[in-house]
């Protein structure tokens, strides 16, 4: 029989693992600035247009190579980085692997310029589809730049399968963030078809998460600082009460390397137990130094998982070192700049004199009086409360009483949902049909046929959906002016996404009076909303766009009007009237689509006579 096994030419080996390494434009970014960190540079440049479709140059200060490096750089698995197996287990650098260089250069367009210290000339190599076509002396500053154009121009499926520009970017971003927080004494910057979008000069941890999210961002920071023998913890948690709707501000560091860990995110979590609003998530930059030789260094190139010897160790580290913080920092601020010594608890406290706590009865209190008014929307700090239960409710605190527990369950996971106030703008003086609420969360209302449930969430996200679609596709939508316009602060990402959906955010009836690097003005908003609501409803409305990236006009338009109809929507656990019942039933009917919510979920069900005498029979 004939042999058919061969060795694939390079070109093809290179293709085929650039298929694995380089999965979009960030993906080349991340490499590039990795092979630049591991260079000892100072300064780092990137440049890009058109999403890095066209361009990724990314320029460094670095040690620079000789000429036979340059050219030896391209080859696959050709490192400076290990030379023998053991190095991998005492591995400081990012990369080892040696395939980055060779399999952009099998997919790209690549131009290398790059001198050493001791070079008088710098070299120069043009390369594509792994083939160098040209290789010259060069007037260049040590250090290297590489230039990457036309990103997988050899593989057009590849090239089609790209996002759109925004998609794209956003995926740069993300990546150069994730570079520039991991190394704050490098400066970096990053520049898009000319617009100048990061200029971070070196800094410290503290300065640099601010420099990039925004400067309200440092004094929402807690330190977090633990040293054992088996990790350094140093870093920062966000304060409980700027948790973010979405994940976007979580950042584990493993020797500044990037790293996803759904098990460390868990410890951090429960060290803020209790402390969280609901669905809400608590920032962090943390940054752990661990023995190279305690972890599997055997990353993938794409990968952001890692794998500790004792990761049960470094759970319960990090949750109290995190849980530490947090507790000094509720007892007395502190901050690692400009600590206010005032605000320490003066030594001649001890002597003065306590006073006995007073109690206060409120004699008014009737506990008959229907359990929704014993909870109260508060607007002043946009969160919803219960009310300081009277002191007399204490007493019952112990009793094991089942029904009154379940009422408390019930109370509590409703807390935070609970909205009250005039939902319904425009009510109709109707007849009455006869609808009731069901565990203040279903409306009933009978039909010839039968029984009909509706669930009043969804029938009311499905109302308000289809009218802002119509809003921002056809009318324009009524405001009301603030007297005081409303100034809220979002991170440079959030920033730039919002300014993505400004214009449908204003035909919903968002005035925006200005629009700063981190900071918006508000002096209009929908009527349909309150004003206390607005900074929720942006957040949740960020946190889909982060979750689910529109690529089309139409799509966006979509996602905004799910997201906002899903947060104004009235919630389960809201008691509503019986007008307020009708309207939801006559609304949901005039709907184009009575029967699903806009995220498909069933609005409706009906039970038959038929089914009905079936369960008598
Ligand atoms: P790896 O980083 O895994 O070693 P790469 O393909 O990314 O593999 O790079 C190959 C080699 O080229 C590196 O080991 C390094 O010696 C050299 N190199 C790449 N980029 C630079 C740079 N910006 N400055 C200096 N040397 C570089
Ligand atoms: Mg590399």
């Amino acid at each position: 029989m004939n042999n058919i096994i061969q060795l694939l030419p390079d070109h093809v080996a290179n293709q085929i693992a650039a298929g694995e390494v380089v999965q979009r434009p960030a993906s080349v970014i991340k490499e590039l600035l990795e092979n630049s960190i591991d260079a000892h540079s100072g300064r780092i440049q990137v440049v890009i247009k058109d999403a890095g479709k066209t361009l990724i140059q990314v320029i460094d200060d670095g040690a620079g190579m000789s000429i036979t490096d340059a050219r030896m750089s391209f080859e696959r698995h050709a490192t400076s980085k290990i030379k023998i197996a053991d190095d991998l287990f005492a591995l400081r650098t990012k990369g080892f692997r040696g395939e980055a260089l060779a399999s952009i250069a099998a997919i790209a367009h690549v131009e290398l310029k790059t001198k050493t210290e001791n070079d008088e000339v710098g070299t120069c190599i043009k390369i594509e589809g792994s083939k160098i076509s040209a290789q010259d002396p060069c007037v260049t500053p040590q250090g290297t730049c590489i230039s990457v154009k036309n990103l997988f121009y050899n593989i057009p499926a590849r090239r089609n399968f790209l996002k759109s520009d925004n998609v794209e970017t956003r995926h740069i971003i993300d990546e150069f963030q994730r570079v520039a927080l991991a190394h704050p004494d490098i400066s970096f910057s990053l520049t898009h078809n000319g617009n100048e979008l990061f200029q971070l000069p070196a800094a410290n941890h503290r300065q640099r998460i601010t420099n990039i999210l925004g400067g309200k961002t440092n004094e929402k920071l807690v330190p977090v600082e633990e040293d054992t023998g088996i990790v350094k913890i140093s870093g920062f948690v966000g304060k409980p009460e700027f948790a973010k709707k979405s994940r976007g501000e979580q950042f584990f560091f493993v020797n500044n390397r990037f790293i996803k860990s759904p098990y460390l995110n868990h410890a951090v979590v429960a060290s803020f137990e209790g402390l969280l609003k609901d669905k809400s998530y608590p920032s962090y930059f943390l940054y752990l130094d661990v023995d190279p030789k305690t972890i599997d260094i055997n990353i993938h190139p794409t990968k952001t998982e890692i794998k500790f010897d004792d990761e049960h160790a470094l759970y319960a580290i990090l949750k109290s070192a995190i849980k530490h913080s947090l507790g000094q920092f509720n007892v007395a601020p502190i901050l690692d700049f400009d600590r206010d010594s005032e605000l320490d608890t003066p030594y001649n406290y001890q002597s003065k004199q306590a006073s006995a706590p007073q109690i206060e009865v409120d004699r008014n209190f009737n506990p008959f009086q229907s359990e929704n008014s014993a909870r109260s929307y508060n607007p002043s700090n946009s969160g919803y409360r219960r009310e300081k239960p009277a002191e007399w409710e204490s007493l019952y605190s112990g009793l094991e009483s089942e029904s009154t527990s379940e009422v408390d369950v019930r109370q509590i996971e409703f807390e935070s949902e609970e909205v009250t106030g005039n939902l319904f703008a425009g009510k109709e003086d109707e007849i009455e049909k006869s609808t009731f609420q069901l565990h203040k969360k279903y409306i009933i209302s009978t039909l010839k046929s039968g029984i009909l449930v509706i669930d009043q969430h969804r029938a009311h996200t499905r109302i308000l959906y289809e009218e802002l679609l119509k809003n921002i596709t056809v009318s324009a939508a009524v405001s009301q002016q603030l007297l005081f316009p409303l100034k809220l602060q979002f991170n440079h990402q959030e920033m730039e996404m919002l300014q993505e959906i400004k214009e449908s955010l204003e035909q919903t009836g968002f005035i925006f009076s200005s629009f700063d690097k981190d900071e918006v003005e508000i002096s209009g908003i929908p009527t349909l909303i309150s004003e206390s609501e607005v900074e929720m409803l942006l957040e949740q409305l960020i946190a889909d766009f982060e979750k689910d990236v529109p690529d089309n006009g139409f799509s966006q338009t979509d996602l905004l009007s799910k997201s906002l109809a899903n947060s104004m929507a009235v919630r389960s656990g809201t008691m509503l009237n019986s007008a307020e019942q009708q309207h939801i039933v006559n609304r949901l009917f005039a709907c184009k689509e009575p029967a699903l919510s806009p995220s498909n979920r069933t609005i409706f069900t009906t039970l038959s006579i038929e089914e009905l005498d079936k369960k008598f029979a």
